[in-house]
């Protein structure tokens, strides 16, 4: 993670780097923002400008191709540590401590440094389990800090989300901080520091993460995640700044296009009788795993509303997307008062077979079979 890798900040990246030119680095310091904000991917650009070794005294980022550079891109480098909120789960039984999750910490913030706490209690498992940094984090902390640094310059502890800090955990950490260990840099990355005890506040120095402006925001989506430039603007104007939220409403976008040509294809095919084409769906629906299989059945049965409303008036249905339009338009053909109820029934009836544990797959089949006698039945 570079710098010029997050959008916006320019002031709070500014006072980074001066920190670093001046000869100023404060051993702890908070990087507060809200979750969903850049306030752990700032710290991991920190962290690897701090440790550059190709950065020259003028330098404004990280080189990005160094060794230290590289290593702490993929967060392998020796003297990069974290201490994470974490639980027990079906890989780790007992004593969970950060360091048992290095693996999946990796694949999580390397997917993406802008989710929050609950996608990574989702990403390891923990199911309805509370996450936290427990007391036997504190003995870990120790033992790390009393190592000399390996090979970089500075030894870096990223504590991520430290209001979840057990208090034995949060006493281990104040000790640290009150008596640091040489060429150590602490950074705390908080989306609760309001949570965080006074004495703890009182030794770090705070880096305040604010929302983006719309324009950053746009231009991030639109230029880095290939966001259509108006989906964009409007997908920053709900997230009121925040990159986290923006991306996961994007990715819900995502999921409806695909649910929307997934349906597009089978009702073709259903139409059709294109009983071979109709067994393949099935194995691509088999493989949606049970929750998204309902939730396509719910899409499925809104669009079956649309293209009812559609063929009864367009007016009724305004703000269809070209492509939706294009096919609830030309389905709408099809899908009349005479079988609209009976299609209606199917549908509902293969969402509540799949809630109760039935095969998928051979509910698939059998609703495809019925679609197909249906729809032959619009007028
Ligand atoms: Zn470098």
């Amino acid at each position: 993670m570079r710098f010029s890798d997050i959008p916006g900040q320019q002031q709070v990246k500014q006072l980074l780097v001066q920190s670093v030119r001046r000869n100023h680095v404060a051993h702890a310091q908070l990087f507060r923002g809200a979750e969903g904000s850049a306030a752990l991917a700032l710290a991991l650009a920190y962290a690897a400008f701090l440790n550059c070794e190709a950065c020259g005294p003028a330098a404004e980022d990280s080189c990005g191709h160094c060794a230290s550079c590289q290593k702490i891109d993929k967060l392998i480098h020796p003297d990069l540590n974290f201490i994470l909120p974490v639980t027990t789960t079906k890989t780790v039984a007992k004593d969970a401590v950060s360091s048992k999750f290095m693996a999946e910490w990796r694949t999580f913030v390397l997917d993406s440094p802008y989710q929050g706490f609950n996608d990574w209690m989702q990403h390891i498992g923990a199911e309805n389990k509370q996450g936290s940094i427990s007391k036997e984090e504190s003995l870990q902390l120790l033992k790390l800090v009393s190592l000399k640094a390996f090979e970089a310059q500075f030894k870096l502890v990223i504590v991520w989300l430290p209001e979840l800090m057990h208090p034995a955990a949060a006493n281990a950490v104040l000790k640290l901080l009150e008596e640091p260990p040489p060429a150590t840099v602490f950074l705390l990355v908080s989306y609760a520091p309001e949570q965080l005890l006074p004495t703890i506040m009182s030794r770090v120095q705070p880096v305040v993460v604010r929302p983006l402006t719309e324009d950053e925001l746009t231009e991030w989506l639109h230029g880095v995640h290939h966001v259509p430039e108006t989906k964009a603007r409007q997908l920053a104007q709900l997230a009121e700044g925040n990159p986290g939220a923006a991306l996961t409403t994007s990715a819900g976008a995502a999921d409806e296009q695909d649910h929307f040509t997934f349906f597009a294809d089978w009702m073709r095919q259903c139409y059709g009788y294109q009983v071979a084409k109709l067994l393949a769906t099935a194995d691509d629906f088999q493989k949606l795993g049970r929750e998204n299989q309902k939730e396509f059945m719910q899409y499925a049965l809104g669009v079956l509303r649309k293209v009812l409303l559609f063929g009864l008036d367009p007016q009724l249905v305004p703000h269809l997307p070209a492509a939706e339009q294009q096919f609830v338009q030309g389905f709408s053909r099809f899908v009349t008062p005479r079988n609209a109820d009976p299609l209606t029934r199917e549908l509902n009836e293969a969402h509540y077979h799949i809630e109760r544990n039935a095969n998928p797959r051979m509910v698939f089949v059998d609703t495809s079979l019925r679609v197909a006698e249906l729809l032959k039945m619009a007028s």
